[in-house]
């Protein structure tokens, strides 16, 4: 599982074969050598090398005999789900941590929705102390981690190690992938929310079908993520994908980022929750389920409206942009409120230039990201499997 730097073609090509590979079996759960050449357009010599060195690091395993389309049964092989085991977190407004296999099956979880009110030290001794708990409750050790994936609010990790404009207080300039790895030994991995679960999408969701697609999470915060032939783009400094932070209204509502004029004060849920909390004899929690429940009031039902379009103008300029195949939504704004959903459905074509790109599909993300942590969980693999192993010398 070491990752090494490799420079020159052939290595790199080597890498992108056996990525190939890997997904196809992870899509297909289980599959033989000869469908994955037929898929791949890979040599079978090729494969049967590549998969002969995957089965030899213990990542793939022989599962038996498929059926016979007139030869002999082709043997099948899938991931060897329990070979490495993951540990996923989310810190938001709730925080999770589960521990998965290679699958992204919930092996353990758990979830605490006050942590938010905690300071940032007491929240990653929480999730530590949980980590710690799994290990032992399912008598596993560290090294059959592959990694610890971590999913926050914020940006910026990957250079500067810190989190930066987090929408949870307290959090801004926190190394929370150093304090993770000073006290444990195993990889980790962090990255904001709406990137962890684009790679969700990409290893558990729509990414099994579609290589080019972005990922928009409407939540507490909005980002994005762009994925182009199956690879999510990281940007020259990593941080590709601040969507919540572009502008869309020339010096408009002030945003905790310093700018003005910011998509996210406009169609997070939060932002939502105040514009309903402005309209005359209407007070909701600070919940946006409970904005959800009230959508069809006809005052609810305008303002949600509108904040869609404003989020459908946005989603053009990305379309206009990138030219995905498809947007997908998540987050908790488009998964409660059908409203939002259809009003992006119907608003987003009609500010795209290109008639090639008027047909992108917009779909509803259907995975439960929220309550399985597979964004964090898929950051791991995501990870894993990009790593060089060189076995084959040939
Ligand atoms: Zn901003």
């Amino acid at each position: 599982m070491d990752s090494k730097i490799v420079v020159g073609k052939p290595e790199l090509l080597k890498q992108i074969n056996r990525n190939t590979v890997i997904k196809l079996i992870f899509k297909h759960g289980e599959i033989s050598r000869t469908e994955i050449a037929k898929l791949s357009k890979l040599t079978l010599p090729s494969v049967m090398r590549i998969v002969d060195g995957l089965i030899e690091e213990n990542l793939v395993a022989e599962v038996g005999k498929g059926t016979s389309t007139g030869g002999r049964k082709p043997n099948l092989i899938s991931m060897n789900h329990r070979h490495l085991y993951i540990v996923g977190v989310e810190i938001a407004i709730n925080v999770v941590v589960v521990l998965t296999d290679l699958s992204g099956k919930i092996l353990d979880r758990w979830e605490d929705s006050q942590m938010h009110y905690q300071t940032p030290e007491t929240v990653l001794t929480a999730i530590f102390e949980q980590i710690n708990r799994m290990i032992d409750a399912n008598h596993l050790n560290m090294c059959q981690i592959a990694g610890i994936g971590i999913g926050t609010p914020g940006t910026n990790f990957k250079y500067t190690k810190r989190m930066l404009h987090s929408i949870l207080k307290g959090w801004e300039e926190m190394d929370v992938k150093g304090w993770f790895e000073s006290r444990i030994a195993c990889p980790v991995f962090v990255d904001n929310v709406a990137r962890t679960r684009t790679l969700g999408e990409l290893w558990f969701g729509i990414g099994k079908e579609i290589k080019d697609f972005i990922y928009v999470f409407i939540d507490q915060g909005v980002g994005c993520g762009i994925v182009t032939h199956g690879a999510i783009q990281e940007g020259y400094n990593g941080v590709a994908g601040e969507f919540g932070h572009t502008i869309i209204e020339f010096e408009g509502r002030e945003c905790y980022c310093g700018n003005r004029g910011c998509i996210e004060m406009y169609v997070s849920a939060g932002a939502i929750i105040s514009d309903v909390n402005q309209l005359s004899d209407i007070q909701v929690e600070q919940s946006f389920s409970e904005v959800a429940k009230i959508e069809n009031l006809p005052q609810v039902e305008q303002t949600i409206k509108k904040s869609a379009m404003v989020l459908a103008a946005g989603i053009s300029n990305l379309i206009n942009i990138i030219n995905p195949y498809a947007v997908v939504i998540g987050g908790i704004v488009p998964t409660r409120s059908k409203v939002f959903t259809e009003q992006i459905k119907a608003s987003v074509r009609a500010s795209v230039f290109s008639k090639y790109a008027m047909d992108t599909k917009i779909y509803l993300s259907e995975i439960d990201m929220t309550y399985n942590c597979l964004g964090s969980v898929a950051l791991v693999i995501n990870e894993i499997f990009k790593s060089v192993t060189v076995t084959d010398q040939r």
